[in-house]
């Protein structure tokens, strides 16, 4: 077999600075020269995998086809890349544990003491070949955290085994890290960047590239100070600026030849970078011809992070049509039935997106009675699709107590329910149906023409399924159909009414596989819906900012903020 070349990256000084992005536009790169490439997110927490965590400390948990419940790095990279990725592309400490001491309670290790090194740092290797397959020309592995946390030694102890096992020309070590304005000196400071290198040499790894997080760039002299100082080549100090797109930092990588680096550093021969379509791309994204205003009525609007798939779905959404989608978060639980009309008509499409508990379900169900009544195309995304067949229930169909056994086990009308009592399997009760499953589309409803095929497949994250059984017959005469499902167990899927300009609800996910490049069918569709409708109301987007700009403050809806964060993290909410 022959053995793929590796990039490691790590962080130093803070966290947040982007080594997701980084190692995702190194990869764009070297694809654009045609390389086959992997990415890898080895997390040092303890947790065996995100799915547990809360949408406030960790943000979204990105789901794979496989069915992985993985950091939300992992959806930068399948955004950036063609990379598939699978459940062996992101572990934690936890993972590794718990496989270590399974082991252990085995007695696989024969009576031997089980230690860090070699046991440890073994498996993690074990984890990086586990993608180092022989499709691949380049395995990327991200680490966790930040260098010097007592947590990730073992992982930078492990890629500094596999260096040795591979050499110099085997693999790349690109370490990111801050380079900060101090306002108050007028000074760009050098220092924190050469402690975390001071910091990453002690563990025995001499960083090949440094990427360097700026504000606005900087000059020459800085950048002969931090390669002197660091030991690192000139050209591999690579200014990273604050941009206004992320899409954008290929495009600066590209510049300042970070894939010439690597290829020469890893001996690595490729054609010629093709990043045409990449920047025909971002060059659309900045120049949209017009906008289109969403709603998002969710659960964890505050916290930008939580919807980060959805978010980057919407914008390429525009990015089909060449619109602008202005995006306005809106707290579910802050929607009553007197407040829904003045906070919504502003917005030409209504969005409810995933989620878990009860918080926030009333509103929702507003917003989407809301956009049926007054014909805004809705989108519901999981709970969103949920909570569209609630009120349908409720309000069309006079059954005022229908509602999910998630947020009332006794309701008397339970439309959804745990598969366990949905099957009479009692397995599967209280598992989630994660990842990707095959979907039939009806032919002529408006997932079928958004997909243009009948046969789809999309990713999954949930526990509650329609009580297909007791209630399709009610739903069904009065308007709705079910319209997507799938093959062989018939699960419902997507749920539509015809009879509105577009209105839809899928149970799957299907933000996890928009990409910039391939932007989802019903996002594109969904935001083309809503544009017609903008359009259809003759309103120009200068007369409706000056309505916006009247509007009373109460009225406004919040925005992201990741430092608004409110604590309406509850127990349901996972
Ligand atoms: N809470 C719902 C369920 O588990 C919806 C989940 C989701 O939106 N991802 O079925």
């Amino acid at each position: 077999m022959v053995q793929p070349k590796y990039i490691f990256i790590t962080g130093g000084v803070v966290s947040s600075l982007g080594k997701g992005i980084a190692s995702s536009s190194i990869a764009n790169l070297l694809e654009c020269r045609g390389l086959r490439v992997t990415l890898q997110k080895l997390d040092p927490y303890l947790n065996i995998d995100p799915g547990t965590m809360s949408p406030f400390q960790h943000g979204e948990v990105f789901v794979t086809d496989d069915g992985a419940e993985t950091d939300l790095d992992l959806g930068h990279y399948e955004r950036f890349t063609h990379a598939v990725l699978t459940r062996a592309n992101n572990a934690t400490s936890g993972s590794i544990y718990e496989r270590i001491l399974a082991k252990e309670r085995r007695g696989d290790y024969l009576g031997k003491t089980v230690q860090v090194i070699p046991h440890v740092t073994g498996a993690i290797r074990e984890q990086i070949e586990k993608v180092s397959t022989e499709h691949i020309d380049v395995v990327l592995t991200e680490i966790g955290g930040t260098v010097g946390d007592i947590e990730s030694l073992p992982f930078i102890e492990a890629i500094r085994q596999v260096r040795q096992q591979v050499g110099r020309r085997g693999c790349v070590f690109v370490h990111v890290t801050l380079v900060p304005f101090i306002a108050a000196a007028g000074e760009l400071k050098t220092k924190p960047t050469q402690h975390s290198v001071k910091e990453l040499r002690a563990l025995g790894i001499q960083p090949d590239i440094l990427v360097c997080r700026t504000e606005s760039g900087f000059s020459r002299e800085i950048r002969e100070k931090i390669a002197s100082f660091c030991d690192v080549d000139r050209d591999a100090v690579i200014a990273a600026r604050d941009v206004d797109t992320v899409y954008q930092v290929p495009l600066e990588f590209a510049e300042q030849r970070v894939d010439d680096i690597v290829l020469d550093r890893l001996r690595l021969k490729a054609g010629p970078r093709n990043l045409e379509p990449w920047s025909e791309m971002v060059h659309r994204l900045r120049t949209p011809q017009d906008k289109v205003k969403i709603a998002v009525v969710g659960k964890y609007v505050d916290y930008e992070d939580s919807y980060k798939s959805l978010k980057e779905a919407l914008l390429h959404g525009g990015l089909a049509h060449r619109l602008d989608v202005d995006v306005g978060w809106i707290e579910a639980e802050g929607i009553t039935g007197e407040t829904c009309a003045g906070q919504l008509d502003r917005y030409d499409g209504i969005l409810v997106p995933g989620g878990f508990g009860i918080r926030g379900i009333e509103g929702m169900i507003e917003a989407i009675r809301y956009a049926r009544e007054n014909n805004v195309p809705y989108f519901g995304i999981c709970l969103g699709m949920q909570t569209m067949v609630i009120e349908f229930l409720r309000n069309v169909c006079g059954v005022p107590d229908a509602n999910s056994a998630e947020f009332d086990p006794e309701a008397t009308d339970r439309v959804f329910l745990k598969l366990r009592e949905l099957k009479g399997v009692e397995d599967l009760g209280g598992t989630m149906r994660v990842g990707a499953w095959p979907c039939r589309l009806e032919e002529g409803s408006f997932a079928q023409r958004a997909y243009a095929t009948d046969r789809i497949s999309e990713r999954h994250r949930h526990r509650y399924e329609f009580n297909r059984p007791e209630y399709e017959e009610i739903i069904t005469r009065h308007g709705m159909r079910i319209t997507g499902e799938t093959p062989e167990v018939d699960y419902v899927e997507i749920c539509e009414l015809p009879d509105h300009p577009w209105f839809l609800g899928c149970q799957f996910h299907p933000e996890f596989k928009s990409k910039p490049l391939e932007p989802q069918p019903l996002f594109t569709a969904f935001v083309g819906a809503s544009y017609e409708r903008r359009r259809r109301h003759g309103k120009s987007s200068a007369q409706q900012e000056a309505e916006q700009f009247l509007r009373l403050p109460g009225s406004r809806p919040r925005r992201a903020n990741a430092l608004n964060v409110v604590p309406a993290w509850t127990e349901e909410d996972s």
